[in-house]
């Protein structure tokens, strides 16, 4: 039905700790987590529905695991080249940045998420804006934003980050917002350095509101994303189905704009 599907947006953990890790993001977001969080069920998964691709990354907590995280990402993006993409993780409470910026980016790393609400860091933080300012260019953003319950990532901080590094490039998670759907529009979808995707946002979402905010941000800015272990692609695309909107636009959405951003190379 779609020519490629890249899965912009799961998170893996070694199998040793995954089911514990799955648990406690499910305990965080009051949500049932739904797999297991190994790479094997995420590939399980996305193969019964065709994924492509899938960008793959973990959050460090501490600074002590980022480059544990990192090596663990690269070495199973390594295993499977032809399927995976990894994002590495920073963490604000690093001393410096450049040396580890630099090793993942020897790693093939493709970019860099940061979750502020599990990192403990607000987006318009003297931390955050080191990372942002050692980072630069380099690679781009994915960013948790959005929880109605914290300040850390909400929209208007995101909208903040991305004005005082307008040639950094964001992707605000979960159509810019999680719970936070109308402050994301208001904040984020008029900023050129900001893209979103579509991740844990689809089961709150009626079909019509998830058209609009589409063309709210533009269908060239918007990437598919499960957010796995808390969702799966079979899940997600389910409710892409019913969501109002042409076929061409659904296959920017897929594939072409993710694949347009990080010049994967698919045609
Ligand atoms: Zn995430």
């Amino acid at each position: 039905m779609y020519k490629y599907i890249i899965d912009a947006h799961a998170h893996i953990f070694p199998v040793k700790i995954a089911e514990k890790a799955s648990e406690n993001i499910g305990k965080f977001y009051d949500l049932a987590m739904n797999y297991d969080g190994t790479l094997e069920t995420l590939m399980k998964e996305g193969d019964e529905c065709g994924v492509t691709k899938y960008i793959v990354q973990s959050v460090a907590t501490t600074a002590e695991q980022v480059t544990h995280i990192n090596d663990f990402i690269a070495n199973t993006v390594a295993e499977h080249s032809d399927r995976l993409i990894g994002f590495a993780s920073l963490n604000p409470l690093m001393e410096s940045f450049d040396e580890e910026i630099d090793r993942v980016i020897s790693l093939g790393l493709k970019g860099i998420k940061l979750h502020p609400d599990f990192q403990k860091f607000a987006l318009d933080s003297e931390n955050a804006f080191r990372i942002f300012d050692a980072v630069g260019e380099k690679l781009p953003f994915l960013v948790h934003t959005g929880d109605k319950r914290y300040r850390y990532s909400n929209p208007a901080l995101m909208a903040k980050a991305a004005k005082a590094f307008p040639h950094a490039r964001f992707i605000a998670a979960h159509f810019g917002g999680w719970s936070e759907w109308g402050d994301a529009v208001e904040y984020l979808s008029k900023l050129d350095n900001i893209w979103i995707d579509t991740s844990s946002s689809l089961y709150e979402l009626s079909p019509e509101r998830a058209a609009k905010l589409v063309n709210r941000f533009g269908d060239d800015r918007v990437f598919f994303g499960t957010d796995y272990p808390m969702w799966s692609a079979c899940d997600e695309l389910a409710y892409i189905e019913k969501i109002p909107l042409s076929h061409e636009t659904k296959e920017k959405i897929m594939w072409k704009n993710i694949n347009d951003f990080l010049q994967l190379g698919l045609s």
